[in-house]
């Protein structure tokens, strides 16, 4: 959704406060793909005298993707803040800029970069998701199978196997 700035752009400093709806489409992080459901975002802008508008919001959304372990659905609530510049004129000094035309500001670029960086690195449907077979395939928080009977378990490497898991989450 674009938001209208026009009056913050006849009246540099003064604070106009908003509130507004999103929506992101579906992209990939690390190869999995993410989506953001319901996202809302309410803040406040203003102009501040260079044809500049400073954005400063609170993004709230669920993210949808999918277990790491197992693939099963995951979904996560994710907040994140957004301070944003906005300028119609490109600054090779500041790379981090938002660009906008006219008196509307796109807000689905900065609300996509801040919401990215308050996703986990990993999903897991559970903490101790026991994931799947590497053999058969079979969802081991369902149901069990015998491919590694004997194996896991007490297999010379099983300690050292769990304490990679337990660091992993840390
Ligand atoms: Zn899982
Ligand atoms: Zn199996």
């Amino acid at each position: 959704m674009a938001l209208d700035v026009g009056r913050a752009l006849k009246n540099p400093g003064q604070v106009y406060p908003f509130e507004a709806s999103v929506e992101l489409p579906e992209m990939e992080v690390l190869s999995d793909p993410v989506r953001f459901d319901g996202i809302s975002i309410e803040g406040e802008f203003f102009c501040t005298g260079d044809h500049r508008v400073s954005l400063r919001a609170e993004a709230s959304a669920t993210a949808v993707s999918s277990c790491s372990r197992c693939l099963e659905p995951v979904q996560v609530p994710v907040r994140a803040e957004i301070d944003a510049l906005y300028a119609k004129e490109p600054d090779p000094d500041d790379p981090d800029l938002y660009s906008f035309e006219g008196n509307s500001l796109a807000l689905e670029d900065a609300v996509r970069d801040a919401l990215l960086l308050e996703l986990p690195l990993q999903f897991f449907c559970k903490p101790d998701c026991k994931g799947l077979c590497p053999v058969c395939g079979v969802n081991l928080n369902k149901g069990t199978c015998t491919c590694q009977e004997g194996n896991v378990v007490t297999g010379p490497f099983s300690a050292l196997k769990d304490y990679v898991l337990n660091n992993e989450e840390v």
